[in-house]
């Protein structure tokens, strides 16, 4: 896949007939519809300078009424290992666990590093083209990658550096200990383009929660980096990981915000009163989830989660690898994904479920006041084949032009 957009603008300019989102429209206290306007959108230098109402005569350029939306973000995906680009194959039923993974990783990498570069570009093209402009990726730190794989997804980011921006995750996943890769993660968390260090299942990679754990905090400590554990781990070593990385975060303010658990598929083996009690530890020590939102038998408490104000990030993990090939890439189906599984149906509900595609800011707050865009906003974008937010999510709608920093990019 080649990117489906073309550059139309950058610097200074105008938009003319963007649709923007006003209020909500009510039938006593029920929200049946969602307010637009068309309005004119000044930007200049990577941010909207001014919002004013529509001038349709100006020579500025047509949004056509296409719906303004932030721009989407997939927090939680692999840019650096996959196979899309490649001619089409599936998971092995062979190879079951993570270690069986790990020794299939040792024998595939080298090969797909010789083209990674390229790969990881169509993949981001893939994003952008579901109006993905932001990615929190993971890239593998191991024996066999060397700090290769980060190179190489450094020369696809820095392809694509005018329309794609990401923060970088230094991921052992061949565990740090089971492979020798502590010396790596001590190499690649010094880089400053590096934000986060990860890790993976440290009990049964590893042998050990504590050792592994209190390694990678104090590396986050030391460079002042975030942390992103993978823990597919259910039952008690699970919550047990959960519940060390929070007190680390109590202990340590510094990491609250910063420090967060993916995939924690131990969450969906709760029972609903003791989802809610650790909501509300995560919430008060400020570590989020990061999910793909996956519902093999079991679902992510994610609307629990919410209720407490835990900070949930959502991604497509895998797009199409060895791990899975189910990962669509488009943000709007995850918001659509989580729609449908926790059945939220209003005009309301979708309209709020557009922040699990944008990872929080939504044109409207909960009460129908603007919120967004605003002057001094930065113009990440999107424009949007849909008349508002809940048919956005509910639709998939297609997404026609893509904003990164004020560069403007529409489809041809
Ligand atoms: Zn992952």
């Amino acid at each position: 896949m080649q990117s489906p957009y073309q550059l139309v603008a950058k610097g200074s300019y105008t938009l003319k007939n963007v649709r923007l989102e006003t209020g909500f429209e009510y039938d006593n206290e029920e929200v049946i519809h969602t307010k637009t306007d068309l309005f004119s959108v000044e930007i200049e230098n990577g941010k909207i300078k001014n919002i004013s109402p529509n001038n349709p005569n100006s020579n500025a350029i047509d949004a056509k009424g296409k719906l303004m939306l932030p721009a989407f973000r997939d927090m939680h995906v692999h840019l650096d290992k996959t196979w899309y680009g490649l001619p089409w194959q599936t998971l092995s039923p062979k190879k079951k666990t993570v270690k069986d993974m790990i020794a299939y990783e040792q024998e595939i990498i080298p090969g797909l590093l010789k083209t990674s570069v390229e790969r990881a570009g169509q993949l981001i093209d893939l994003l952008q083209g579901y109006g993905t402009n932001y990615a929190r990726t993971h890239f593998n730190v191991d024996p066999t990658s060397g700090l290769q794989s980060l190179e190489n997804l450094e020369k696809a980011l820095d392809n694509k550096k005018d329309s794609f921006g990401a923060e970088l995750v230094a991921f052992p996943q061949h565990g740090l200990y089971y492979t020798d890769s502590v010396p790596l993660l001590k190499e690649a968390v010094k880089l400053p383009q590096v934000g986060f260090i990860g890790g993976v299942d440290p009990l049964s990679i590893d042998g050990s929660i504590e050792k592994v754990l209190d390694v990678t905090v104090q590396l986050a400590l030391d460079h002042h980096k975030g942390i992103d554990i993978h823990l597919h781990e259910v039952g008690e070593s699970g919550m047990k990981t959960i519940n060390y990385l929070i007190d680390k975060a109590v202990e340590n303010p510094e990491l609250q915000g910063k420090t967060f658990v993916s995939h924690a598929f131990a969450l969906a083996h709760l029972s609903p009163k003791e989802a809610e009690e650790i909501a509300e530890k995560l919430a008060a020590a400020k570590v989020g989830i990061a999910s793909s939102v996956p519902f093999s038998g079991k679902v992510m408490p994610i609307p629990t989660l919410k209720k407490y104000g835990v900070q949930v990030l959502i991604g497509n993990d895998n797009v199409q690898d060895y791990w899975s090939t189910f990962g669509s890439g488009n943000m709007l189906q995850k918001a659509n994904l989580i729609s449908e599984l926790y059945g939220y149906r209003t005009e309301y509900q979708l309209s709020r479920a557009l922040e699990f595609a944008t990872q929080s800011i939504i044109p409207l707050n909960d009460k129908g006041e603007e919120q967004w865009p605003k002057t001094g906003d930065v113009a990440d974008i999107v424009l949007v084949d849909a008349s508002c937010s809940a048919e956005a999510v509910s639709r998939m709608s297609d997404v026609e032009a893509l904003m990164n920093k004020g560069n403007l990019f529409w489809k041809e």
